[in-house]
């Protein structure tokens, strides 16, 4: 297809989840011999092996590493110690990518609503922008498509990264970084707390403009403060701070939307976008899911929030929704994720009604040391819910714990939330 050669064969893909696959996709699309190629994963079915020395004997020259597949893994180890090169999905893409701009968003939280503030706002100014990476579409499907529809290209590249995605890049470079908030995570796959943010701030190295940190992530400002790079600190924790930017109010509520917001009006201001880009910032209607309204039902306000697996995002969601001044209820629950509970102890001396529900609802009750009644499951709890519920009232449902003790996702558990709604409503 015309394309330079710029990786060596042959290729091992390592993780064939949704980038893996793209990957595959892509390699073969540019014509690479699939026997040049070979497919790793534990779970047999997904690849060509889940065998490492099969993978070993055919002596890779370049490995992808899918962001699923730790570097600490013993693959990964063995494939370096034989001289093969590491490259990931996002790195290969980037490889490819010629005049776009790319805008790099990273963070502990709000990673995807602020790559959706600024992917809106790109989008006025460019219909063909691409917005993806670790939210959807891999970075590399881009590129596949950009081959046959090479009218498609686009003008802004805006890509949320993980840690885990930033952990293997080498060639890429953006024009701007944005981080959003940084706090305790995956602590499962770093030997510290230093470690992971370390990883984080690694996206710097790959950027030739501005960085921008949310200045009310204490977290952030605090490690990004210790580091010999001049970033711009974005305050902004209500309209106020938006005014400059033309926005008298969002259509997303609670101070860490304006946060997110904020930083996406310093990207969309750092461009030199028109006022469009502003308005779709402040007309944005948020994403399913977090701190999602789903409107009033009987005179009853309902917010879905069931992303929410952090207690920061908790905090953000129980704060947003008492600034309603408005009875509130809020649906707490799930597996546990070893988070610190006490942290909600703040919220004991309020009017705000408690309901627990699913595997570790009790063990989520004793430690924030709330009172509130208890349910085996989160459809006991919606039935109890439903005989107390009044006209004015709030009802959020903000988690905490994982949705993997009932559902199979935070989306399947919000959709069961909905539905229930939608039920409430007849
Ligand atoms: P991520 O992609 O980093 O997981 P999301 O945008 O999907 O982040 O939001 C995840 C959860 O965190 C949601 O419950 C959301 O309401 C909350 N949240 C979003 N932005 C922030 C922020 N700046 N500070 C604290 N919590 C946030």
């Amino acid at each position: 297809l015309g394309l330079p050669l710029k990786i060596k064969k042959p290729i091992a893909i390592i993780g064939m989840g949704i980038s893996g696959k793209a990957c595959l996709d892509f390699l073969l699309r540019i014509k690479i011999p699939r026997h040049e190629i070979i497919t790793f994963d534990e779970k047999s079915g997904k690849a060509d092996t889940s065998d490492t020395q099969t993978v070993l004997k055919m002596l890779p020259k370049t490995f992808i590493l899918s962001p699923g597949v730790p570097m600490k893994s013993q693959i990964v180890q063995d494939l370096l110690a034989c001289g093969s090169e590491l490259t990931s999905e996002v790195d290969l893409a980037s490889k490819f990518l010629t005049t776009e701009k790319v805008i790099a968003i990273t963070g502990s939280l709000g990673k995807s609503t602020t790559t959706s503030l600024i992917g809106v706002a790109a989008r006025t100014q460019d219909p063909n922008c691409f917005i993806g990476g670790n939210i959807g579409t891999p970075l590399i499907q881009y590129i596949s498509e950009l081959q046959s529809q090479p009218s498609k290209k686009a003008s802004y590249i805006v890509i949320e990264l993980s840690s885990f995605q930033i952990e293997a890049l080498s060639k890429f470079n953006s024009e701007c970084v944005v981080y959003t908030y940084l706090s305790k995570n995956h602590l499962d796959r770093y030997d510290s707390l230093n470690d992971y943010y370390s990883t984080k701030w690694k996206l710097t190295e790959h950027c030739r403009g501005p960085i921008f940190i949310n200045g009310a992530s204490s977290e952030l400002l605090c490690f990004a403060t210790n580091k010999s790079k001049t970033f711009n600190c974005v305050m902004s924790n209500d309209a106020k701070n938006l005014e400059k930017f033309g926005i008298n109010t969002l259509r997303v509520f609670g101070k860490h939307n304006y946060q997110n917001a904020g930083l996406a009006c310093a990207v969309a201001w750092f461009f030199k976008w028109d006022l469009a880009a502003f308005q779709a910032i402040s007309e944005f209607p948020g994403m399913p899911h977090r701190l999602e309204n789903l409107n009033e039902h009987k005179d009853v306000l309902f917010i879905n929030d069931s992303k929410a697996t952090s207690i920061e995002s908790v905090e953000a969601a129980i704060t947003a929704c008492s600034e309603l001044n408005r009875p509130l209820h809020v649906l707490i629950g799930g597996k546990d994720k070893g988070l610190d509970w006490t942290l909600l102890e703040k919220f004991k001396n309020t009017n705000i009604q408690f309901y627990f529900f699913g595997k570790d609802g009790k063990m989520f009750q004793d430690h924030s040391r709330l009172s509130g009644q208890v349910f085996k499951t989160f459809a006991d709890c919606l039935i109890a819910l439903e005989s107390v519920l009044c006209p004015k009232d709030v009802v959020l449902l903000s988690p905490g714990g994982s949705s993997l003790d009932e559902f199979k996702s935070f989306e399947e558990r919000g959709n069961f939330f909905k539905a229930w709604v939608s039920k409430f409503q007849n």
